[in-house]
């Protein structure tokens, strides 16, 4: 937790003008429905809603101040500001700067969730963390992280997510990490960039914010690696490669995965050769522990630490999550989201366990013309890698069902699919659920589980 601030010095700090009394705060927040007693209310405006028109259950839930763009009818003080965005900014900067330990900032297009999470475990070896939670990564979610620092933490690790240019600069700016690691850059979310090379450049900006005498941690398999090695000039930069590319820093090697997980030998010029074990299947997610093995010893601690943290990585519900319905059944829900990478990803992590597979797929989103070519090579795919069963349902199943070929199962809905695969299990299976959000492939999981 916060210090406690006075308004009367946080003021100036946010470019606004105090009205009313002077008073102590150590709690901010921004949502009245969650709002803690005594807190100072930040009244943000976005495009569905207006945190102004809440000055009254702000009020009501024991808020002691207010800061907002515009005079409230209120009886408690308000410090009147131009913009409260930049205020709650401000503030977030102010507080992170108090913050003795050292803070580790994520972003990049894919992973950083995980990664977030893996360097959590990680660092709770050497000390207690405070982390990002869920995905409080954008320019509000980023500052109310960042003013949850205080001293019960010796380690801090953010997320920085990027919906445009300039949005790392300026959380990134407030974060001022000591470490700061960008998993990759690729077109995931276009939207909001417009091209790859905005993309690469956005999340690039998290370099720039780094402290001096920091450490930068970069993918060197990525396109853009030599990109942000210049842009990080003379600071300092770990490379990993998950395809053991002699000239990055932190390797891996002999690669294995199976249902449990995944496990691989890290090397590298500075540690001792180590065996990791991660309880999370997913060759992805070599790249993002090899990004943490280079942070957390870029902040002195040893590859024993790190294994035995990868160890304990939790998996991210929804996302290539492990469950076992009973002994010999074994589900992977990624059924949080879907796009062609993510789904040849899973199809991959099916192949590699038991059989007999069952693939229940739902559609993949937002293809455009794309999308029916863009199915049937991922039904090509399963056939491919030997799945057994492809179970599908949505409006590109018959998609699925052309490449795939003779023994498509289709079903009006993820529901019917689980229904299907329970009708037909033995001893042991394997079974990926999978497509986008929209798709609402979870229920099928929730289906498997309420049959068991
Ligand atoms: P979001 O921006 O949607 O919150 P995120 O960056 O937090 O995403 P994660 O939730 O960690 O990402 O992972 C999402 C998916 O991205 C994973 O299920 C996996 O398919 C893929 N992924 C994770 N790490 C990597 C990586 N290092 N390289 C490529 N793909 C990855
Ligand atoms: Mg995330």
């Amino acid at each position: 937790m916060m210090r406690a601030f006075s308004l009367a010095e946080i003021t100036p700090l946010v470019q606004g003008t105090l009205r009313g009394e002077d008073l102590f705060f150590s709690r901010v927040g921004i949502d009245t429905r969650t709002l803690a007693k005594g807190a100072l209310y930040v009244a943000l405006t976005g495009d569905r809603f207006d945190g102004h028109d809440f000055v009254r259950e702000a009020e009501k839930a024991g808020a002691c101040a207010i800061v907002a763009e515009k005079k409230v009818d209120a009886s408690m003080p308000m410090i009147q500001v131009r913009d409260s965005r930049y205020a709650l900014g401000r503030l977030a900067g102010l507080n992170r700067s108090e913050f003795a330990g050292r803070l580790v900032g994520i972003t990049g297009s894919s992973g950083k969730t995980t990664t977030r999470q893996m360097m959590q475990t990680v660092l709770a070896e050497a000390g207690a963390v405070m982390a990002t939670e869920g995905n409080l990564n954008n320019e509000i979610g980023a500052p109310l992280t960042l003013l949850q620092l205080g001293p019960d933490a010796e380690y801090a690790v953010v997320e920085l997510g990027a919906s445009g240019l300039g949005e790392i600069a300026w959380t990134g700016s407030l974060a001022a990490p000591d470490v700061g690691i960008i998993t990759n850059a690729s077109e995931a979310h276009l939207e909001g960039f417009g091209s790859l090379e905005s993309i690469v450049s956005a999340k690039g900006e998290i370099i720039d914010s780094v402290r001096a005498g920091g450490t930068v941690i970069l993918n060197h398999d990525e396109a853009a690696f030599e990109d942000w090695r210049a842009r990080a000039g003379m600071r300092r930069v770990l490379s990993i490669s998950a395809q053991g590319d002699q000239d990055a820093s932190f390797r891996a090697e002999s690669i294995r995965e199976d249902a449990d997980g995944i496990a691989f030998t890290l090397l590298g010029d500075a540690v001792t050769a180590t065996d990791i074990r991660l309880p999370i299947p997913g060759r992805h997610n070599v790249a993002n522990a090899l990004l943490v093995a280079a942070a957390a010893h870029s902040l002195g601690l040893d590859m024993d630490r790190v294994a035995r943290g990868l160890a304990k990585t939790p998996a991210v519900a929804g996302r290539l999550e492990p469950i076992t319905l009973r002994p010999g059944i074994r589900i992977l829900n990624d059924s949080y989201n879907a796009n062609p990478a993510s789904m040849a990803a899973a199809l991959r992590t099916l192949a590699a366990m038991p059989a007999p597979r069952f693939a229940l797929l739902g559609d993949m989103a937002e293809l455009g013309s794309e999308a029916a070519s863009q199915h049937r090579v991922l039904g090509e795919l399963a056939r491919q890698l030997g799945i057994e069963q492809l179970m599908v349902t949505g409006s590109h199943a018959s998609d699925y069902a052309d490449g795939f070929g003779d023994g498509t199962h289709t079903g009006d809905a993820p529901e019917t699919l689980a229904d299907r695969v329970w009708d037909e299990l033995g001893e042991a299976a394997s079974i990926l659920v999978k497509g986008s959000r929209s798709a609402g492939m979870d229920r099928a999981v929730t289906r498997l589980r309420e049959r068991n």
